[in-house]
């Protein structure tokens, strides 16, 4: 009787369509709850930092020489902490997938100076 069921479901497979689909090419609907990964609104960053302390996986690196913003996504774990504490709220997490690579390199984003932007107008 078991290996009846077993034929017969291997038979049916042959004729339903894949479960499987060809990413990146093809994507499925995001599942309800998925994290996805953290995006900044530069432009509301003040370089605190908090972020970067607060990373438990040592993602994230806040250079404020530089004025730049960085997101190891190979480190980070989805856990939502640096989202929780940037006071200026300008971190969420994206509920998408996150962008394909072809290598491990880290994000980097360049803060804009409002300073600069005072001065150019
Ligand atoms: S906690 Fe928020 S404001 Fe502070 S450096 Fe991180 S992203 Fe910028
Ligand atoms: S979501 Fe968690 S692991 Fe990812 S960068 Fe933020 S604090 Fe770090």
């Amino acid at each position: 009787m078991g290996s009846f069921k077993l034929g017969g479901m291997t038979l049916g497979s042959l004729f339903k369509k894949p479960e499987t689909v060809l990413y990146p090419f093809e994507t499925k609907p995001a599942p309800a709850g998925l994290k996805g990964h953290v995006e900044n609104e530069v432009s509301q960053c003040i370089l605190c930092g908090i972020c970067q302390k607060s990373c438990p996986a040592d993602a994230i690196v806040v250079e404020k020489k530089e004025r730049t913003w960085s997101i190891d996504p190979f480190r980070c774990v989805q856990c939502g902490t640096c989202v929780r504490l940037c006071p200026k709220k300008c971190l969420a997490m994206e509920p998408s997938y996150t962008p394909i690579a072809t290598a491990k390199t880290c994000r980097v984003l360049q803060v804009p100076d409002p300073k600069a932007a005072v001065t150019e107008s």
